[in-house]
């Protein structure tokens, strides 16, 4: 039987390397493959930076700033997006206490410890597993067009 159209799922994956300017390149990916569920400006905007936040801690933690491949892969199933951001890295010894706002493992000028909370903030579920010299997934999703009306 033929499924309505739009709840289909659809799945791309895209690997890139660990560089910080491929960030800008995942943000832009993920706004484009999300707008197939007609997201609002802000929706986009949640979006790009939860998937920002998670792409920047995958090659400034998890690869250390070294050579790397991150993988990503989107998923649009009815009006859910989800974005798995995985990195082959370090990981993570303790992902609850990680996640804690204003935690960062490299204090100083330019982290503040606020990557998981921001990627909380802007999506509905936020699911981190992670392994000690094995690598860290984190697994993002948002549900499209549930803004009240009003
Ligand atoms: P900010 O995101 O505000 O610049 P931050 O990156 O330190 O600072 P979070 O993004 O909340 O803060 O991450 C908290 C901590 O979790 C990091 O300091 C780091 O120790 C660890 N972490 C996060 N992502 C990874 C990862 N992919 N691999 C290894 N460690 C990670
Ligand atoms: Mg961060």
């Amino acid at each position: 039987m033929k499924r309505a159209e739009g709840q289909e799922k659809e799945t791309v994956r895209v690997d890139f390397e660990s560089r910080s300017h491929n960030e800008q390149f995942a943000r832009v990916v993920s706004a484009v493959f999300a707008a197939r569920l007609d997201p609002t400006v802000e929706e986009i905007e949640d979006i790009k930076t939860a998937v920002s936040e998670a792409v920047t801690n995958a090659v400034i933690h998890g690869y250390e700033n070294r050579e790397g491949i991150v993988h990503m892969e989107l998923t649009v199933e009815g009006r859910v997006f989800t974005v798995v951001v995985r990195d082959d890295g370090v990981g993570i010894p303790d992902v609850k206490k990680a996640m804690e706002p204003l935690y960062t493992s490299k204090p100083g000028r330019e982290r503040s410890g606020m990557g998981f909370s921001f990627m909380e903030a802007f999506m509905d579920r936020v699911t981190v597993e992670s392994e000690p010299g094995k690598g860290t997934t984190v697994r993002m999703s948002k549900q499209i067009g549930n803004e009240s009306l009003l």
